[in-house]
């Protein structure tokens, strides 16, 4: 047993996963992650994937301006993993009442879910003009009740 938490190394009984196809870019907020876990495993088949998971997820691709700095960084660290791993795929995750749009952008809540949709059209269409044939797949993941729903919307 690996529960003692006084036992210094801890062996995972998961496997290693040697073929990496896809990166997901979703927000740091715990309340999704293992929602966001789930969907990529059993939904979309990705058993194990690159991540990125940073304050507003894919908003870093957008081109705001007040972010700029940290934005370029991110869009180089997302194509390294992309060109590193060659990666043929990219899953976009945005999710309801974040934070980093209300908050670091200032957008109001009721203009929440519509600037994220121009936002994911926007962080698809410039990440596939940044590398040829890479597949985007854009996502909302939406409050319902206890549980999270992962819609699609490019
Ligand atoms: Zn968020």
């Amino acid at each position: 047993m690996n529960h003692d938490q006084h036992q210094a190394t801890y062996n995972s009984r998961r496997p290693l996963d040697r073929q990496i196809r896809a990166a997901a870019v979703y927000c740091s907020d715990g309340r999704f992650a293992a929602q966001v876990d789930d969907f990529l495993q059993d939904a979309l088949g990705l058993t194990s994937c690159d991540r990125l998971a940073v304050p507003g997820g894919p908003a870093f691709l957008v081109g705001y301006s007040d972010i700029g700095r940290e934005e370029e960084m991110l869009v180089g660290q997302l194509l390294f993993l992309v060109d590193a791993h060659q990666l043929a795929y990219v899953v976009l995750i945005a999710h309801e009442d974040c934070a980093f749009y209300t908050q670091r952008l200032g957008v109001p809540v009721e203009e929440l879910e519509s600037r994220q949709r121009a936002d994911l059209q926007t962080a698809v269409d410039r990440l596939r003009g940044l590398r040829d044939g890479l597949r985007v797949d854009a996502f909302y993941a939406r409050i319902r009740g206890d549980g999270v729903s992962f819609e699609r919307w490019f």
